[in-house]
């Protein structure tokens, strides 16, 4: 399905998919870093007998295509594969670098609920399910779609989630290891998922840190439906990897860092933006301001906005003062009005009232300029029953080419196809 042959991501999209076009990083001798052959990258560390894995990818295919780059590198057999945390795009290509007789480590946190559906509990799996697709625009066309770390028309999806082997060593705490003749520590590192454990080689100075730092503003909130990522957990831990004064920051999605100096910056300032959404958000609940209204104000001091690595190409600050918020008081906002239960039809109805019936709604929402303001009288019309997907379907178009939030634009697109499914 296709959302508009016209639509054009965003200038700053564009450009930071430039930045990882299909390239295998040398970080030192002996290991590199696989960037834009998927969603996330893999990394290789070659020992003397045999080589080290660091995430597999989603699917079986980008898997085989990093193994053939790598095999020009290294003829030697995969010994252990490492998962630095349970999202599917790390662990979905492991069984095209082994047949499953090596050791598959992770975090003891590590949890397949993060995968997918969960048939075995009461939970919401049709709304997950439906939301993750939109939000990773799985069904969009390859040119439509895009994700951090791999730009249009740049991620081959055959065997999407095929190749997934579980854990078999699960460590509880932190762990120096020897990955066949290059030392390393496993170190314990809840961030964007509980169950992060990075990847530090303390005599290369090189740290493999997973999701916990990539360029762009944290996913602090992922719009596809996640529990709270705890932000002081989060900023706690990023702290943490600062203090291990890394020369090499290579992470789960874009190009590697290079220079103790910038390694420092990236990471400090990434847990000072973490620290200034929970501070702004805390401060206005304080004042009494409305979430609403803390999300549409927030921004990031002048310092840590001028950051490329700040952009909200990922993660997104109004989404995370929402996530903030419900996260440390619940979905209460300290408003009584929202204490009660009026119905969207109800609310569509006294809408249309004001607006002097359902026909004056319709022409105010075809005219009506601010976008965002247009889906919402779209959705009072919906409500009523009248036929105006197209139109939320177009707005919805609309918003995704001026949007630099990867997720954001590939939800507005996949909602905007399923809106024209609907009326065909
Ligand atoms: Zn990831």
């Amino acid at each position: 399905m296709k959302a508009d042959p016209n639509t054009m991501p965003h200038p700053d999209l564009i450009a930071h998919h430039r930045q990882t076009c299909r390239d295998i990083i040398r970080l030192a001798p002996g290991i590199w870093t696989a960037v834009g052959y998927a969603a996330a990258n893999v990394h290789l560390i070659d020992g003397s007998r045999t080589a080290t894995i660091i995430d597999t990818t989603e699917s079986t295919e980008a898997a085989a295509n990093v193994l053939a780059e790598f095999r020009k590198l290294t003829d030697k057999p995969v010994g252990r594969i490492i998962y630095t945390h349970s999202h599917r795009d790390h662990i979905s290509g492991a069984s095209v670098f082994t047949d499953g007789s090596v050791p598959i480590i992770a975090g003891h946190l590590f949890s397949s609920d993060l995968v997918g559906v969960n048939e075995s509990r009461i939970s919401a799996n049709k709304a997950l399910d439906r939301r993750t697709q939109a939000q990773f625009g799985i069904g969009l066309t390859d040119e439509e779609r895009i994700s951090l770390g791999c730009g249009p028309g740049d991620r081959p999806m055959k065997g999407l989630g095929a190749g997934h082997i579980e854990p078999t060593e699960r460590i509880a705490k932190d762990k120096v290891v020897d990955l066949d003749g290059v030392a390393a520590k496993l170190i314990l590192s809840p961030g964007e998922t509980p169950d992060h454990m990075v990847v530090w080689l303390p005599e290369q100075g090189i740290l493999f840190c997973g999701d916990n730092w990539y360029h762009a503003f944290p996913n602090l909130y992922a719009i596809r439906g996640t529990p709270y990522r705890d932000f002081a957990t989060w900023a706690q831990s990023l702290g943490q990897l600062a203090s291990l004064q890394s020369e090499v920051l290579s992470p789960g999605h874009t190009r590697p860092v290079f220079g103790a100096a910038a390694v420092q910056e990236v990471l400090t300032t990434t847990r000072a933006a973490i620290l200034h959404v929970m501070r702004a958000t805390a401060d206005g609940m304080d004042e009494g301001l409305s979430v609403d209204d803390i999300a549409a104000s927030i921004s990031l001091p002048e310092a840590l906005a001028s950051k490329p690595w700040l952009k909200e190409l990922y993660g997104k600050l109004s989404w995370s003062v929402r996530a903030f918020a419900a996260g440390t008081l619940g979905w209460y906002d300290g408003n009584p009005t929202h204490l009660g239960t009026i119905s969207s039809i109800d609310r569509a109805r006294h809408m249309a009232h004001l607006a002097g019936g359902a026909t004056a709604l319709m022409e105010a929402a075809v005219v009506a300029e601010d976008l965002e303001w247009r889906l919402e009288l779209c959705d009072h019309l919906m409500a009523l029953g009248k036929p105006v997907q197209e139109l939320k379907a177009e707005t919805l178009v609309q918003l995704a080419e001026s949007e630099i939030n990867a997720t954001a634009r590939n939800t507005y697109l996949w909602e905007a196809n399923r809106l024209r499914k609907a009326v065909q």
